[in-house]
């Protein structure tokens, strides 16, 4: 058997680099044929060194052309390729099986769409693409027959708990509800005032889970579970109503399915996101993912509560934005991106957030796209009004 050919979409990060732990125990399975990075030069470097890929992909040509001339003085053959076009490149490559997309957010939807088209094996981190464009990506993967697996661990387990496999093109068939699980982030139990003065170093320190900076302050607010509640309804054909939030600190359960005749299907396992990998990269056969065997023992008891939408409102503005469907969604994230991204830099109180993508999706008018283009628009305009917002706050 040939070695797949897979293109990790954001190899430095966190789940560019559990996938290259999963490649790495498996190179008679797996070869790298394309990894790309944004800031994290040296990081690809090294990565270019260990696995050898055909291409590499950095955003700015000064720093592509660096990299190139250490590559080749290391004795590495990779060809350093470029900016947004570079990914696209990488993504549709005809060489390729199968491309991991980690890019974080709304940057990495180019990329995934030109992998959906040239119908490749998608494995989809990238939550923020679906979002965005959920109705063209959907179609965009039955047109070009792609093979869409999630890699986002509540959608990983849902799709192992649907025996009809959606996969094969077979809807499941009496799904009552999705249950999503939430850990409830590192604020679960804390008052308004508390999250007030919440810190950057503080939001990002999650309790089960090591993430990118992005999704830990999404996971902090619980707009990540908003954001997934978007992606599951894309993923497996459900209204926003069939699909149910339980807070479950522990992160064990990685979600649910509840069937009409009463039966619920859960998928459990440590916290570690190599598991819904290995599972997405093999898929349907199963291989060694090197995460430890789930000990119940010691785990003890497993909780669960209802999530608090107050004190969470932008789990609230998510759902709010998935039951307008549209383009709502779409202003929904940019609006969240731009918050996020001036929390991290100290120019916005965590409360804020909620309050910045309250403001935008107030303004922003919902319609419907025909194709990315279109998207793009909305996104622009909706982050426009984000930063016209936060110029006026002071914090
Ligand atoms: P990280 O921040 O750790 O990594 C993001 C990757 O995207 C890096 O390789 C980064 O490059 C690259 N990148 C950032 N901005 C750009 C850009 N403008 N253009 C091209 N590449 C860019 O994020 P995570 O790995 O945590 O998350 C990736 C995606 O997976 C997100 O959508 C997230 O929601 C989703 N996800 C993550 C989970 C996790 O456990 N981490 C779980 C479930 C879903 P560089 O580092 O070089 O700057
Ligand atoms: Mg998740």
């Amino acid at each position: 058997m040939q070695p797949q050919q897979v293109t990790v979409l954001g190899a430095t990060g966190s789940i560019g680099s559990s996938t290259l732990d999963v490649i790495s125990q498996h190179p008679q399975r797996y070869q790298v044929f394309a990894l790309t990075a944004h800031s994290r030069i040296s990081e690809l470097q090294a990565l270019c060194v260990r696995f050898q890929p055909r291409f590499a992909v950095v955003a700015e040509a000064a720093k592509a052309q660096r990299l190139q001339a250490d590559l080749q003085v290391a004795g590495v053959a990779t060809r350093v390729l470029v900016g947004p076009q570079g990914l696209c490149e990488v993504a549709a490559h005809p060489d390729v099986d199968t491309v991991m997309a980690a890019i974080v957010g709304a940057a990495g939807l180019e990329s995934v769409m030109a992998a959906v088209t040239a119908g490749k094996k998608i494995l989809l981190a990238n939550k923020e693409a679906l979002v965005m464009s959920g109705a063209l990506f959907m179609s965009a993967v039955r047109e070009h027959k792609a093979q869409l697996l999630p890699i986002d661990s509540e959608h990983n387990a849902i799709f192992q708990c649907l025996p009809c496999n959606y996969a094969e093109g077979l809807e499941p068939v009496g799904v009552r509800r999705i249950l999503l699980t939430a850990s409830g982030g590192p604020f679960r139990n804390s008052s308004y005032q508390t999250l007030e003065q919440v810190t950057p170093e503080q939001a990002c320190a999650h309790p089960n889970w090591s993430m990118g900076q992005k999704i830990s302050v999404d996971s902090a607010t619980m707009m990540n579970k908003g954001l997934e509640l978007i992606e599951a309804c894309w993923l497996f054909a459900a209204r926003p109503d069939q699909v149910e939030v339980v807070v479950h600190p522990q992160s064990v359960i990685h979600s649910l399915v509840d069937y009409v005749d009463g039966s619920v299907l859960a998928q459990l396992g440590n916290p570690d996101m190599r598991t819904p990998i290995a599972h997405a990269m093999a898929w349907p056969e199963r291989i060694d993912s090197g995460v430890a065997p789930l000990d119940l023992c010691a785990l003890a008891r497993m909780d669960f509560v209802a999530p608090d939408l107050e004190r969470f409102a932008c789990l609230r503005l998510a759902i709010e934005a998935a039951k307008l469907g549209g383009t709502a969604p779409i202003a929904l994230n940019a609006a969240n991106e731009v918050a996020v991204a001036a929390f991290l830099q100290n120019r916005l109180r965590f409360t804020q957030i909620p309050q910045l993508i309250e403001k935008v999706l107030s303004l922003s008018r919902v319609s419907t796209v025909n194709d990315l283009a279109g998207v793009f628009e909305i996104d622009r305009e909706a982050r426009q009004q984000a930063q016209a917002w936060l110029n006026k706050q002071s914090i």
